[in-house]
């Protein structure tokens, strides 16, 4: 038992339409009773719309999208009506006196998938789609949402089940007429199939970075000039650039969007010895962060001969990035020891003058970065955690199937396998996971 429910589709405020969407098996009464009529399924239908004290709420474009054949696969409508907010009010208010329900964010989605219209990988893609800010995020949800990412689930999923089958065959009739090494004909598949589960995961994060973006972590000296790298960065004053050292306390984060790819950078100052305890704590989540980042960039002030190069240069990793900073001054010993530093540690140096359009050779750099570790031929097998953390288990399962000797056990290993694969799509155990996933979704969709 369903009840029908409706939401303003369109974000809120003055617009030139606004789009109010319906669905539930009260749908055609609502419009019979708002529209004075049913217009014809699919057909956009210039409708006046009433409420029930017959006063005029808007000539609205209605749609009748009679299910199963519907987004949700219930029955469906929605009114097109101007943007204004008492226009939208007035429909919210008369939907409402009908006794229909405004719906929860992803309300929509979710009867769609519990309707078999979407699979749950699909519903995220749909989130996904809606939040997307980059055109590699928008591809990446609108290859998902094709089912290019289910796909790939269903077809390990599919040779699992065979690789069961010869395991169960070999249970069944353990000394009859089949060959004796009728387990050892489920090894070949079953090994394939680790590595592609193998590469895959290694892949995962890839997804979840086009996804939520790749983070870039800003360490250096106080006064070497990340606050000024950050805000050239992100066009706009995002941190206190000054010339007292210490300034910023905790970690600031800025969205960028290099080469089509959504970055996050973050200024994870004060990563110094201090004995206060707010600072403390900004320091062990400046350098938490700074750790789990994908790039750090050491900014040096390489004019300084005050030994301050030092700092913060323990947490650069062979790949990252030197930038020696200043180079409009005369370099100092820092500048010559920071430089030898990051040579022994495999980091690429950069000299900038971030006083003097510096900034875009840095730009350059990190889109070129970005771009390699972000695209590729195929779009991710993995582009949220749970997803990974399917992958891992079934990955962990077949190893475990491979290494069993009763074939019965490893039947059991790549049972379950199968089953963590089945999660993606939400067609086992969905109930863990419904919640989580359409929380995260707007009124409306
Ligand atoms: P942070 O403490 O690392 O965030 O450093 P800031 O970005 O706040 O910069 C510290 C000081 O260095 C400021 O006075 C900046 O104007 C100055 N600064 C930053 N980049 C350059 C540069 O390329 N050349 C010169 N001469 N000064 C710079
Ligand atoms: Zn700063």
């Amino acid at each position: 038992m369903t009840d029908t429910i409706f939401a303003p589709a369109t974000a809120p405020g003055r617009a030139a339409l606004a789009v109010v969407r319906l669905s539930g098996p009260g749908v055609r009464d609502a419009v019979a009773a708002l529209a004075g009529g049913v217009p014809s399924p699919r057909r956009a239908s210039l409708r006046r719309l009433r409420d029930l004290d017959g006063a005029p709420i808007d000539e609205a474009l209605t749609f009748w999208f009679p299910g199963p054949a519907s987004y949700t696969g219930e029955d469906g409508a929605e009114f097109h009506v101007h943007g204004g907010l008492a226009v939208v009010d007035a429909l919210v208010e008369a939907l409402s006196a009908l006794g229909l329900r405004l719906a929860e964010p992803g309300e929509f989605t979710r009867r769609a998938f519990q309707n078999g219209k979407l699979d749950l990988a699909q519903a995220e893609a749909v989130a996904d789609l809606i939040d997307a800010e980059t055109s590699a995020q928008a591809r990446q949800a609108l290859d998902q949402l094709g089912g290019n990412l289910s796909r790939r689930y269903d077809g390990w999923r599919e040779a699992l089940v065979e690789a069961l089958a010869v395991l169960e065959a070999a249970v069944d009739f353990p000394d009859e007429d089949l060959p004796e090494d009728v387990a050892a004909r489920a090894r070949g598949p079953l090994e394939g199939l680790q590595r592609e589960l193998q590469a895959a995961l290694l892949d995962s994060e890839r997804g979840r970075r086009v996804r939520e973006g790749f983070r870039i972590a800003l360490v250096g000296a106080p006064n070497a000039g990340k606050s000024s790298l950050l805000n050239a960065l992100a066009e706009r004053d995002a941190a206190i650039v000054t010339a007292t050292p210490g300034t910023t306390r905790d970690v600031i984060e800025v969205p960028l969007v290099l080469g089509g790819y959504k970055a996050l950078l973050a200024d994870t100052a004060g990563v110094r010895e201090t004995d206060e305890a707010i600072e403390a704590e900004g320091v062990r989540r400046a350098r938490a962060w700074a750790e789990d980042a994908d790039l750090r960039i050491w900014v040096v002030d390489a004019h300084g001969s005050d030994g301050a190069w030092r700092e913060a240069g323990e947490l650069a990793r062979a790949g990252d990035l030197c930038l020696l900073n200043k180079a409009d001054l005369v370099t100092g010993l820092d500048g010559d020891r920071a430089r030898a530093a990051a040579a022994d540690k495999g980091l690429e140096t950069l000299d900038v003058s971030l006083k003097s359009g510096g900034v875009e050779a840095v730009r350059s750099w990190l889109t070129e970065r970005v771009v390699a570790a972000l695209s590729a031929a195929e779009f991710p097998a993995a582009t949220r955690l749970r997803h990974a953390e399917s992958l891992r288990e079934a990955a962990e399962r077949v190893a475990r199937a491979l290494a069993q000797r009763e074939p019965e056990l490893a039947a059991e290993d790549v049972r379950l396998a199968a089953r963590a694969l089945e999660r993606v799509s939400g067609r086992v155990d969905p109930e863990a996971v419904l919640d989580r996933v359409f929380s995260s979704f707007c009124i409306g969709k």
